[in-house]
This record gives C-alpha cells, sequence and structure tokens, in this order.
C-alpha cells in the first residue's frame, strides 16, 4: 500500500468513489480510497437508485442535476453496467400550496438548466396510466430524472477515478488518524499507515465514528428506511415503456417500476424511535447488512401508495429492503471543512447520496483542491453546526426531517422539533410580548412579534404577517425599534500584531483611528468571498469583530487558520460572552440620551463611531452603526447585563412609542438600503468586482490575502445587481429565473417588500451586459413574469443621511 498521498478518502460508497473521481478530474490522482469492507458495502449497495431533479434548494438542485447529467454518460465511459433508466420523473402536487413549491422549482430549472414542466392531469394520466389521481391537481415532470443501480454507479465512478491514476483499497479499516507535527495527518489502517496532506470523512453512517478519531463531530443520526418489491405486474409485461419514479406527499414516499414489478419506497411519520440505528449500530464489521423488516410500521403508507397504483396491490411482495440512511439535522449534506481542525474534510451525512453523489464529488473535489467551488456551498458547510447539535438535539432534527422528506415546506415555516437551543437571556421576555422566534446557527432570534394573537399563514405570497412588519418598519423609521441580536458572531482580536493580520486577511483596511468601524471582507486566495465583518478599533492593540451568527466557526477558522507561527495576534470567540441589542430609528438618540451620560450628539458620536460607555448602568460597547438605514447604535453588553438593559430601554422609549422588531423587517429595511448579505449575495461564488463590492477594497495596501487574484480575474458572466420589481402580490425570495425573452440571463440571490419605499426589490446576479442602471429584464416569480428594472442607488436615502444625522 501507498504510504504517501495527497489525499486520503475513508470510506468508498457512493460519496467517496465520487469524490475520488472529481479529484482526479480536477487534477489530483496522488489520492487512496481506503474502504473497510468492498466498495458499496455501507448504505450505498441497498439504495433504490432514484435519482430526481426535484429538491427545495437552489444550490442543491445543481448537485442533482449535475449527478442526472453525469451518470448516463458513465457506462460508456468506463464499460461498467450501470443500469440507467431514464424514466424522467413525476412529482404529484396534491394541493395548492405543494402547487406554489413546484413553481418555485420550476425556476430552478430555468436558471440551472435541467427539464421541468408542470403538467395537469391528462398528461399525468399519459405517463403513468396506472395512477389513481384522486386529490392530484397537478405535477411535475422531470425528464433527466432516472434510476440506476447504485453498487454500478459506484463501482463505475471507483472505475473512472482509477483509470486516472488513482488508488482503491478495499477490506483494510482505517483505525485512528493523528495530525503530525508538521500539518500532515497519518491515517493507520489494517495494512500500516499512511501520510496525507488532507483526509476526508466519507464513512456514511461511520461518520461520527470518524470524526471522532480526529475530536470532530459529524451532527448525523442513522435512520432505517424500508422500500418493498413486488412480484411481476402483468400490465407491465406488456408496455415497452417504462412509468416515470413516482413521488408524493399523500403516500409520503416514491414508487416506480423495477424492471416488471413495482417498488414501493414510503418515509414514515410515527414509530420514528424505532426507525433510527442508534443501538451500538453500525459495528465496523458490519457490512451489507439490513435490518429486519418492520412492516406494520410502514403498513398505512404502503397502502397509501397502492391507492394510488392499484395494479401493486394485486400481486404480493416479494422482497423487502430495511436498511440505514445517514441523516444530518437540516437534510443536507456535510461538505467541507471540519470545524477547527485545516485539512480534514467532511463528504458524508447525506440521506439521498445516489442522487447527489455525483455532485457532492465535483463541488468537493474543487473546494479542496482549488480553494472554491463553482457553486454556493454555505448551506453544505459542515461548520453550519456546533456545539448546540448535540446527540438530542441531531436524534429530533433528523426525525423532523426524515418525516418531512416528502412534505413540501413553505417559505417562513420551521417547527419546533429540537428547539430552543441556545436562547438569548431576553427569550422569555419577548416571547412574553408576541414574539416568533426563527433559528440561526441554533440561536433562538426574534422573526417578528404577533401582537394581537395572529399565527403566519405561511405561504409564497404576501400574507398576515405583511401589515405587521409594515408596522414594525413603521417603528424603526418614525420612532424607534429594538431588536435582539445576540447571536451574532463576535471575536476579540488583540496583540502589537492585530493590526497588521487584520489588514493582510481583509480586503478593507480596518480603522486607522481608535473607536473606528469598518467593513470587511475575507477573500479567499482566488479572491471569492469567504467572510464578511463589521470591525471596530477599541484600542491601539485591540479588535473588536462582528459576523453573522450562521458563521461563527467559519469564520473563527478563517482568522485563526491565517495567522503566522508565532505571530503576536490573540483571537478569541466571545461570542456567548456578550448581548446585542440593536437601538434603531429617528428617536433613538433622545431614548439612549436619558440612559447614558455620555454625549451620543453627532459631533462627538458621529456615525461609524464606536466607544465603551454605560448605559442603564451597564457597561457597553456601542457602536454606531445601522443595518436597517436610520440612526442608531447597536449595544453590547455583557451578557448577563442584557434584561436590565433591555428593561431600561423598553421603560424610556415607552414615550417616545418604542417598538420590537424583528428579522422580517430587518430584511425589508436591508434592502431598501441594498445592503447585501453574506451567504446569499456575497458567497464562494463570486469575486468583491462581481459583487459590485468594489468600495470596500485597498488595491493600495502592499497585500492581502487574494489581491493577486482579484486585480487578474478574469472577466466572467456575473454581476450582482439591484432592481426594483413589478411585483403585485408575491414577492422574489431567491432562485427565480432573470428573463430576456426567452433566455435566462441570471438568478434572484434575495429579495424582499420594501415597506418604507412601497417597492418590490430584489438582488440578482446576471450578465454583466444587464447590469448598468434601467436595464431591464423579468423574474419569474410563481409562474408569472414579473418586470424588474436596475436600480443605480439605494431605494432609500442612498445618501445615507438618516444615518448620519
Ligand atoms: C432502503 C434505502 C433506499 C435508498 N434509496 C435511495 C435512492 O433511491 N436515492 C438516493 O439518492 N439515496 C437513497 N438512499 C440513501 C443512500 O443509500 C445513501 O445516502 C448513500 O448510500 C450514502 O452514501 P455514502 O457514500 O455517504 O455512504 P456509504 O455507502 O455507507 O459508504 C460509506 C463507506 O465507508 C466505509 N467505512 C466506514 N468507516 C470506515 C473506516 N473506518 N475505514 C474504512 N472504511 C470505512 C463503509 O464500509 C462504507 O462502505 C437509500 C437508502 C436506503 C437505506
Amino acid at each position: 500500500m501507498k504510504t504517501n498521498a495527497r489525499v486520503v478518502v475513508v470510506g468508498g460508497g457512493m460519496m467517496g468513489a465520487s469524490l475520488l473521481y472529481h479529484l482526479a478530474l480536477e487534477g489530483c490522482a496522488d489520492t487512496v480510497l481506503i474502504e473497510k469492507g468492498e466498495l458499496t458495502s455501507g448504505s450505498t449497495w441497498h439504495a433504490a437508485g432514484q435519482c430526481p431533479s426535484i429538491t427545495g434548494s437552489y444550490n442543491l438542485a445543481k448537485i442533482h442535476a449535475y449527478s442526472n447529467a453525469l451518470y448516463p454518460k458513465l457506462e460508456a465511459l468506463t464499460g461498467q453496467y450501470v443500469s440507467w433508466h431514464p424514466c424522467g420523473g413525476l412529482r404529484l402536487a396534491n394541493n395548492k400550496d405543494e402547487l406554489a413549491w413546484l413553481k418555485f422549482v420550476h425556476g430552478f430549472s430555468r436558471s440551472i438548466g435541467f427539464r421541468m414542466d408542470i403538467v395537469g392531469l391528462d398528461e399525468i394520466k399519459r405517463l403513468n396510466p396506472f395512477l389513481t389521481t384522486d386529490k392530484v391537481i397537478a405535477a411535475a415532470w422531470t425528464r433527466d430524472d432516472g434510476h440506476g443501480d447504485p453498487s454500478g454507479l459506484c463501482n463505475a465512478l471507483a472505475k473512472a477515478a482509477r483509470d486516472l491514476g488513482a488508488t482503491v483499497v478495499r477490506r483494510n479499516r482505517v483505525l485512528d488518524i493523528r495530525p503530525r507535527a508538521g500539518g500532515e495527518w497519518e491515517v493507520f489502517t489494517e495494512q500500516g499507515s499512511i501520510l496525507a496532506e488532507m483526509v476526508v470523512n466519507a464513512a456514511g453512517c461511520y461518520a461520527r465514528q470518524v470524526a471522532a478519531m480526529v475530536g470532530a463531530d459529524a451532527p448525523i443520526t442513522n435512520m432505517q428506511h424500508h422500500y418493498v418489491v413486488t412480484h411481476p405486474i402483468p400490465a407491465f409485461m406488456e408496455r415497452s415503456v417504462e412509468i416515470p419514479v413516482m413521488r408524493d406527499s399523500y403516500t409520503s414516499g416514491y414508487f416506480r417500476q423495477e424492471q416488471k414489478s413495482g417498488l414501493m419506497g414510503v418515509y414514515e411519520s410515527t414509530g420514528l424511535h424505532e426507525a433510527w440505528a442508534p443501538r451500538g449500530f453500525p459495528d465496523w464489521e458490519s457490512a451489507n447488512e439490513l435490518f429486519a423488516d418492520d412492516l406494520d410500521r410502514i403498513a398505512p403508507w404502503l397502502e397509501r401508495a397502492i391507492e394510488r397504483m392499484p395494479i401493486f396491490g394485486e400481486v404480493g411482495i416479494r422482497r423487502v429492503i430495511n436498511g440505514a440512511i445517514p441523516h444530518t439535522p437540516d437534510g443536507a449534506p456535510l461538505l467541507g471543512p471540519a470545524a477547527g481542525l485545516k485539512n480534514f474534510w467532511m463528504c458524508c451525512g447525506t440521506s439521498f447520496g445516489i442522487a447527489q453523489g455525483g455532485g457532492c464529488g465535483k463541488y468537493l473535489a474543487q473546494w479542496m483542491l482549488h480553494g472554491d467551488a463553482e457553486i454556493n456551498m454555505t448551506e453544505f458547510d459542515p461548520r453550519r453546526f456546533g456545539g448546540f447539535a448535540d446527540a438530542g438535539y441531531v436524534r429530533d432534527k433528523v426525525f423532523l426531517d426524515y418525516r418531512l422528506t416528502f412534505t413540501t415546506r413553505k417559505p417562513g415555516e420551521e417547527e419546533m422539533d429540537g428547539r430552543p437551543g441556545k436562547t438569548s437571556p431576553l427569550h422569555q421576555r419577548l416571547r412574553a410580548q408576541g414574539c416568533v422566534h426563527t433559528e440561526t446557527f441554533g440561536w433562538e432570534r426574534p422573526k417578528w412579534f404577533s401582537l394581537d394573537g395572529r399565527v403566519e399563514a405561511y405561504g409564497y405570497g404576501r400574507n398576515n404577517v405583511f401589515e405587521v412588519v409594515a408596522g414594525e418598519v413603521a417603528a424603526v423609521h418614525e420612532r424607534v425599534g429594538v431588536l435582539d441580536l445576540t447571536g451574532f458572531a463576535k471575536y476579540d482580536i488583540s496583540g502589537t500584531g492585530a493590526e497588521g493580520f487584520l489588514n493582510r486577511v481583509c480586503a478593507n483596511r480596518v480603522p486607522r483611528q481608535t473607536g473606528g468601524i469598518a467593513l470587511v471582507h475575507l477573500l479567499s486566495a482566488g479572491g471569492r468571498i469567504q467572510g464578511e465583518m463589521t470591525v471596530t478599533r477599541m484600542a491601539d492593540d485591540r479588535f473588536y469583530a462582528l459576523s453573522a451568527a450562521a458563521a461563527e466557526l467559519r469564520d473563527q477558522d478563517l482568522l485563526t487558520q491565517s495567522l503566522f507561527p508565532g505571530e503576536p495576534v490573540h483571537i478569541a470567540n466571545v461570542t456567548e460572552e456578550r448581548g446585542v441589542l440593536v437601538v434603531s430609528g429617528p428617536r433613538s438618540r433622545e431614548l439612549l440620551q436619558q440612559l447614558t451620560d455620555a454625549d451620543l450628539g453627532n459631533p462627538s458620536f458621529p456615525w461609524l463611531r464606536g466607544r465603551e460607555i454605560a448605559v442603564a448602568g451597564q457597561p457597553v460597547r456601542a457602536l454606531r452603526v445601522s443595518y436597517v438605514g436610520e440612526l442608531g447604535w447597536e449595544l453590547h453588553p455583557p451578557i448577563e447585563s442584557l434584561p436590565a438593559l433591555y428593561d431600561a430601554v423598553w421603560d424610556c422609549g415607552r414615550k417616545l412609542g418604542i417598538a420590537n422588531y424583528g428579522l422580517y423587517a430587518v430584511n425589508s429595511l436591508r434592502m431598501e438600503k441594498a445592503y447585501k448579505a453574506w451567504s446569499s449575495e456575497l458567497t464562494n461564488e463570486l469575486n468583491m468586482l462581481e459583487a459590485d463590492m468594489e468600495r470596500f477594497i485597498r488595491f493600495d495596501k502592499p497585500d492581502f490575502t487574494g489581491k493577486a487574484a482579484t486585480l487578474g480575474a478574469a472577466p466572467r458572466p456575473y454581476k450582482i445587481v439591484y432592481a426594483e420589481v413589478a411585483a403585485t402580490d408575491t414577492d422574489a425570495r431567491g432562485g427565480e429565473p432573470v428573463l430576456v425573452a426567452d433566455r435566462c440571463i441570471g438568478v434572484v440571490t434575495s429579495g424582499a417588500y420594501g415597506h418604507r419605499v412601497r417597492k418590490s426589490l430584489a438582488f440578482a446576479c446576471v450578465d454583466p451586459q444587464f447590469a448598468a442602471a434601467g436595464s431591464r429584464f423579468e423574474l419569474l416569480i410563481q409562474g408569472e413574469r414579473r418586470g424588474a428594472t436596475v436600480l443605480g442607488a439605494a431605494a432609500f436615502d442612498p445618501d445615507n443621511a438618516r444615518m448620519r444625522v
């Protein structure tokens, strides 16, 4: 066995094999894949092999689309039989909410380029004449879907990798993985050890055990999942055309033709405590194992599948498969670096590993070898989970994810399973005032306030919360609003080298004067956007940096892994030590001035300055910044002081008309100010010029990470633009295609209604030829074309007059 390799991949299922192939394709064949049994002997061999195009995530849909384009070619490429059946797929809509979801996904198909049509009952019947269409109102017909033999697909990928020079070692378990002083990893296996620059955890249901070898965690629960195969069905014998793979919320599952038999798989929603695999499974000896059947548990859903396909009920069941699937709390794979570790990567946690394997391998290989993938990887980054994702949290969320597999979720809809995780000390106070929370990185954060007990009627259109948000916006715009944003990631960066360090890792220059505040961006060596932080200079050698709650572990890695050995810089993550209370609005000064001796007047405390002051007797870091475009301060007290501070602000604010506001209102307010958001506009897909963020780069600095790449970047057809949309009752959210006639020239990255300016607004990434102010195009929102016009400046207060007063 080789004793050195650039990359060692642990696990020879669909994910590991695909990664190995794509590493080779992207130029690295100095790789070894180590599999403890035979290839596919984990979850892959027993999968049903279906590869749908449809998923509710735009970026995941890109992963699926790539797999579906690759698999039909694999047999010709490798000579390995993969049994690809290009039968297409039909996803049924049983009500108007499901149809709305299909229309939303249909938008992705235009932006991404897979074939999808929304079809009516006649076409559904033509494609599957055996289906009972009770309750069905429409379906998505996705012609690029298919199903293949999972073992064949996995072996073909491994062969393709070997053909390009990669090495596969079977029947060899990885026993341990340890860091070496030089930064490499030593991988101990039954057949000896290998030194590697990078190690990848592609161990499927064992990913948690393999992560534990390096002191990391893979937040995964393994679920048992059944499908059954019937005896041959006479009606199928007579047909040469295969029916599409059917997917349906009523049956909570899928059903299709398997040769001349029927196949039904269901995601049951009861008895899940019997349906997970915690008790020592899988142990290391397990290979090609199945669980005992539990047909009683899944019978109600099988009966529904037979209601849909009565011909399946005319013959008996020939085979039952009950195997293990790894699931993550949010149902998305873990693709990217493990938190706190350099060159240890995750390629696991997929519950649709056949459908996703191809794309996961491709985009992770790009990230590992080139520093960035061509698609937005934020939602797959394993560092979206932290210590809050303990075993109980993971199990509760995974049960939820499993039972909702075929349920369409509406925008804003969230369940309480596994929550609350991290709460601010204001949690109960805000709940008592009607706060509806949303969850970000385990934190409960205010979304909106239900002052009259109303419950949100979720949907794609403007709903019964629209006017509530308008009220919160009005409070911030006309009087004063207060918002608990304690979840912000916070770092104290100190030491004699702190300024030089920050100027090296950020594209902008950090403030030269104590009290200065700057918005800065962390770039990859290739110039793509990795992170965004607000940095305040607290003293000569002390900076306070803030970033998105969801970026806490990512940004910590970006900072700490950029330090030179011995550099005199100390980075402390103080996220849980400080609370954040945002006080915004034209009367915010009047309010806060009553609570502090510090002079809050413009001359002594101007916009974009930060100082340590006392407010209501509490020591706070007060930052005069605003993401909502009004006069205001962010107050960062020690976290235990937050309740006293909030109570004082609220008491004083009463006579000024104070109101709580939440993140729905923030989204509306920031869209009006044309403030881009990390993870939607500011992503690893784009450089600062493409993101229209040039004003935050200081090219006159001697150097910073990503400078050369930004300067030398070849023109690409991407530019972020800001547009006013002629929407009537449904605003763009992200993922909608941007059309000029029938040509798709881009995609919406985010959008919202701006209540101050009474306009629907969106950011989109488009062909630069349509980026000039005044350019016109259309957005496809819920199947309707809506005109949009590029704006040259923020829709609200483009000169920032209201923040400077
Ligand atoms: C009944 C059923 C039906 C399914 N149907 C579908 C479907 O239709 N479509 C779909 O997309 N998905 C389907 N899935 C899910 C799919 O099977 C999984 O998502 C996928 O196989 C996961 O692939 P993987 O490579 O991550 O894991 P695995 O296939 O489990 O591969 C991980 C490998 O790592 C090896 N390994 C672990 N630890 C070590 C170690 N220490 N040293 C060396 N090797 C190690 C294991 O032996 C294993 O081979 C289904 C699952 C089930 C149970």
